[in-house]
């Protein structure tokens, strides 16, 4: 197997002047703040996956677009690799610095640039939070649909870096869908323009391209957004299950029915005690499974929708089923699964977020998995997942004190995924690979994608300046890990560019 290129990207660079790079930066970007004291460095070491924790050389918060252009070019001119960072709640560590280059942080691009409710659209600069959308558009009846967990802090360039998805994409769709456009600052530190505000654009569907690109491909310097109407109606049901199985299976039992729910969630018996004992949802706390189903759209759909779901959970098993009584109540079912991860944390010094997706009919069989290789390993799983969607999100209980807790973590968690990958599913479903699950990309991908990946890459980014070392594996990895390349035949391609 050949290097593509060396992963342990800091050794390699040219031993970096932090204060001639500060002065040519400054030079050209004399307002732009840079902070380089350990002191001022420290919170930006690691994001969500704090298991991983880099200082970076020097931190760049630029406020203007002529200041990110500066700094692209200064870095491109000597070499120093950017990593771009948004709210730092990315969970596979997307955003970790590196040691001999510049972190990005654009949280100070935090403005809502125009709302237009006619054609429900608006322009947002990347800093801007998620939630922080839907609140500007609530005044026109409207809303931002991708929803992740995380909404009250993430920011909407890392969504778009992540493709990131929530409780609502089952039925409205991932960021991907929900976008226009993008405009970016390249490595060379020049401006372009992806997608458009009519729905399809000539050439190749860069846009497309750049959802979940992870930060590799240029900075995300202003999105623009698609706004929703608000549905007249929204109903929560809640079906208590003593079996998770049966749980998994209601789910597939919906989806075959022909019923979209807006969202579809399952949360398993250690999640939903740590969500109640948390939040006080009303969740009941002796269930194996509990599946929060919401139907939306117009009164007389969604009634009828309620009175069909119910029908099937009853005939799949469900022990009780609870209609919200009122919005409160709805808010209240979502705000436990929303509060889900927070709520874990509280019960274990160290918890660690699996990010796999499965065909929804192997529901049953995956969690039964699951639940095998945590006994296997002694350590305890819960699980809260986007069910709709075939998401899981497996949360290993462990304390990284105890010898030995952290290694059987990453084992566990890898074998989840590779459970993922064998029941036709895949490595992440909204996470991202980031700098996680490198070993997991040789597992998903044949010698000959992972080539192709990075011959992508290099096509934005020729000197693999922006975020190196995350997201795509060297072949020299992958020969080291053992991949068992599940799936995917041959390309029909063998002659790709060498870097
Ligand atoms: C409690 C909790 C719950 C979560 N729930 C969900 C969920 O339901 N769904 C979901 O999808 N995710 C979820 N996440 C993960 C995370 O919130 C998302 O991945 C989110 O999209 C990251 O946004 P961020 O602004 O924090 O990005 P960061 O963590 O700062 O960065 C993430 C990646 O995006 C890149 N990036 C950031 N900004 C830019 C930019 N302007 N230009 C180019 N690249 C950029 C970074 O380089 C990095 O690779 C959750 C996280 C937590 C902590």
């Amino acid at each position: 197997m050949e290097l593509l290129y060396d992963e342990r990207i800091d050794g390699d660079i040219a031993n970096v002047d932090k204060s001639a790079l500060m002065a040519a930066v400054l030079a050209v970007a004399p307002q732009l703040t840079l902070l380089d004291r350990e002191e001022d460095l420290r919170p930006f070491e690691c994001d969500g996956l704090s298991a991983y924790r880099v200082l970076p050389m020097l931190v760049a918060m630029p406020t203007t677009l002529a200041e990110v252009e500066a700094l692209m070019r200064v870095c491109y001119e000597h070499a120093v690799p950017v990593v771009t960072r948004g709210a730092g709640t990315g969970l596979s560590g997307g955003a970790l610095p590196l040691e001999k280059g510049v972190l990005l942080v654009m949280s100070r691009f935090n403005k809502i640039l125009s709302l237009d409710a006619d054609a429900r659209l608006a322009r947002v600069q990347p800093g801007v939070r998620n939630l922080a959308i839907s609140e500007a558009a609530a005044p026109f009846g409207l809303y931002y649909a991708p929803d992740p967990s995380s909404q009250i802090a993430c920011s909407i360039g890392g969504n778009v870096a992540e493709n990131a998805g929530g409780v609502h994409c089952l039925k409205y769709g991932l960021t991907v869908h929900n976008v226009l456009s993008v405009d970016i600052v390249t490595i060379e530190g020049e401006r372009m323009t992806l997608g458009g505000e009519s729905l399809d654009t000539p050439g190749f569907d860069l846009l497309a391209l750049f959802m979940g690109s992870e930060g590799m491909l240029g900075v995300i310097t202003e999105v623009t957004v698609r706004l929703l109407p608000k549905p007249e109606v929204a109903k929560v049901l809640m079906a208590c299950f003593d079996d998770v199985e049966l749980a998994g299976k209601a789910v597939g039992d919906i989806i075959a029915a022909g019923c979209i729910p807006g969202g579809l969630e399952m949360m398993d018996n250690l999640a939903i005690r740590a969500a109640e004992d948390f939040i006080h949802a009303g969740y009941p706390v002796e269930a194996q499974a509990i599946l929060l189903c919401e139907l939306d759209g117009v009164e007389a759909d969604v009634r009828a929708d309620c009175e069909r779901v119910r029908d099937l959970l009853e005939a799949a098993g469900a022990t009780q089923i609870q209609l919200a009584r009122d919005d409160a109540e709805r808010q209240l079912f979502w705000a436990g699964r929303k509060a889900a991860f927070p709520a874990v944390g509280r019960m274990s010094p160290d918890y660690y977020c699996i990010d796999g997706t499965i065909p929804r009919r192997e529901l049953p069989r995956v969690l039964k998995g699951i639940n095998d290789l945590s006994a296997h390993y002694g350590l305890r799983v819960a699980n809260v997942f986007h069910a709709g969607d075939g998401n899981l999100h497996p949360l290993i209980l462990f304390d990284a004190n105890q010898s030995g807790e952290l290694e059987a973590t990453e084992a566990l968690g890898g074998k989840i995924l590779e459970l993922c990958v064998e029941a036709g599913g895949t490595i992440t479903g909204e996470h991202g690979v980031g700098r996680e699950k490198l070993n997991q990309m040789c597992t998903q991908f044949a010698a000959d994608e992972i080539t192709l990946f990075h011959a992508v890459k290099s096509a934005f980014d020729e000197r693999r300046l922006l975020n190196p070392g995350k997201n795509i594996p060297t072949l020299a990895r992958c020969a080291e890990f053992g991949a068992m390349h599940v799936h995917h035949g041959e390309l029909p391609h063998p002659e790709l560019p060498r870097f």
